[in-house]
């Protein structure tokens, strides 16, 4: 009999995950916190990079869909020093795909697919059982055991300490992201349409 796999969390790494498994024939089962697919926005933009987040969509045969929705043009750069002198001025060609982007919604929903996810399922924690599989706990009080858990909540992960002390520590660095909606008809003489600077970091 095939093991029972349950992935916790359901952002890209977790279904990504999850439809390679689906597609070698391992039953699995997504338990994602949020209370149901669209109980919030997705999120903006993503971009995908050739031989990272693109392989993962290869592996899980989803790659010629994710082509079909990603935006190339999404790739262009521009770096403005402070005041307004163009630095960098990138435009990528017509087939250029090293990072194209792809709207989060999109992308979540091209991962879901035909996947078995059970939603408002909050884990708080997860204990190993010896040989007898893995124990994954809900807020709720419900609780089931898998013979395998992947842990994929993210950075604040409650499937981690299972296997770590380690937790999140900020290092730092803020970055902020910023953009401007309806740039040309709105804001014509603005130098660009969006700027990015990182987002806080942990490590
Ligand atoms: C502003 C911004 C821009 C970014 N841009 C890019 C980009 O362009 N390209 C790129 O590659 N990356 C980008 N990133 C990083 C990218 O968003 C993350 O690397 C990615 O979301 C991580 O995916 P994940 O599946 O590991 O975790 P998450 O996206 O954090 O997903 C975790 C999931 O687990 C669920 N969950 C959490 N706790 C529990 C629990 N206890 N029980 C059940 N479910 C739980 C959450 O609800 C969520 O659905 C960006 C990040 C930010 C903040």
């Amino acid at each position: 009999m095939r093991p029972r796999i349950a992935v916790i969390g359901s952002g890209p790494a977790g279904l990504a995950f999850a439809r390679v498994l689906h597609r070698h024939g391992h039953p699995v089962t997504v338990l994602e916190r949020e209370p149901a697919r669209d109980a919030r926005p997705a999120g903006g933009t993503l971009d995908l990079h050739e031989g990272l987040g693109q392989l993962a969509l290869e592996k899980a045969g989803l790659l010629d869909g994710f082509l079909a929705l990603a935006r190339p043009e999404g790739q262009a750069m521009r770096i403005l020093d402070p005041d307004g002198t163009v630095l960098r001025d990138w435009r990528p060609g017509p087939d250029e795909r090293a990072n194209p982007e792809i709207d989060r919604g999109q992308l979540r929903d091209l991962l879901l697919g035909p996947l078995d996810v059970r939603w408002g399922w909050a884990v708080t924690e997860v204990v190993p059982k010896g040989g007898d599989g893995v124990l994954a706990r809900c807020a709720d009080g419900r609780q089931e055991t898998f013979d395998l858990v992947i842990g994929a909540d993210g950075a604040w992960s409650r499937v981690r300490p299972a296997l770590s002390s380690a937790t999140p520590r900020y290092t730092g660095v803020t970055l902020v992201e910023t953009s401007l909606d309806e740039v040309d008809p709105a804001t014509p003489t603005s130098p660009g349409w969006s700027a990015t600077v990182p987002w806080p970091c942990t490590a």
